[in-house]
């Protein structure tokens, strides 16, 4: 079976601080600006750093040279899921996801990738973490398409009380290597 090369960045929202603001660009400024709670606002931030510096590690850029578009396929404004546009460059899928005090990006090479982290207390019945963050991971690497196959695994969140998931819309083994930033 083939491997699928993916990379999972973990990162926390200690991160967070103003230095990382100089990676943004004025999208996102702006979207950082509308969020109405500090937590919301520092998984955002921490969220498209590490977004950038993932995918500029990946492709040897620097992380405010990656191009990030999160056009809503709903209605246009840029709160929907980020997909890089860089010209000139054989751009990776990628998926976001925070919940809590942590912050995990995936980034693939061979095809959508889906991941999903949830702090289980928030979740109305913590019996289904597992089942629920692979469904969300599932439905990201999906974004919407067929719903036929697809394969799905767990992964080890940094911090106890949390699950995570990252999946992939095609049957076949998730190869994956894993990162903290900073
Ligand atoms: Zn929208």
């Amino acid at each position: 079976m083939r491997q699928f090369m993916a990379e999972v960045w973990w990162s926390s929202l200690t991160a967070a601080g103003l230095g990382l603001l100089d990676m943004l660009d004025p999208t996102e400024r702006s979207r950082l600006e509308s969020f109405e709670r500090p937590a919301d606002g520092g998984r955002f931030l921490v969220g498209a750093a590490l977004l950038r510096v993932a995918v500029a590690s990946h492709a040897g850029i620097a992380p405010a040279d990656v191009s990030v578009d999160r056009t809503c396929s709903e209605c246009g404004a840029p709160h929907g899921a980020p997909r890089i546009v860089n010209p000139r460059m054989a751009a990776p899928w990628v998926s976001v996801s925070h919940s809590g005090v942590l912050i995990v990006v995936a980034l693939s090479t061979k095809g959508p990738i889906g991941v999903d982290v949830q702090r289980i207390a928030d979740l109305n019945d913590p019996a289904t973490a597992a089942e629920w963050v692979q469904q969300e991971a599932l439905f990201k690497a999906r974004s919407g398409g067929p719903a036929a196959g697809g394969s799905v695994c767990e992964l080890q969140a940094p911090l106890a009380g949390y699950a995570a998931a990252a999946a992939l819309p095609a049957r076949e083994d998730l190869d994956i290597a894993f990162l903290n930033w900073p």
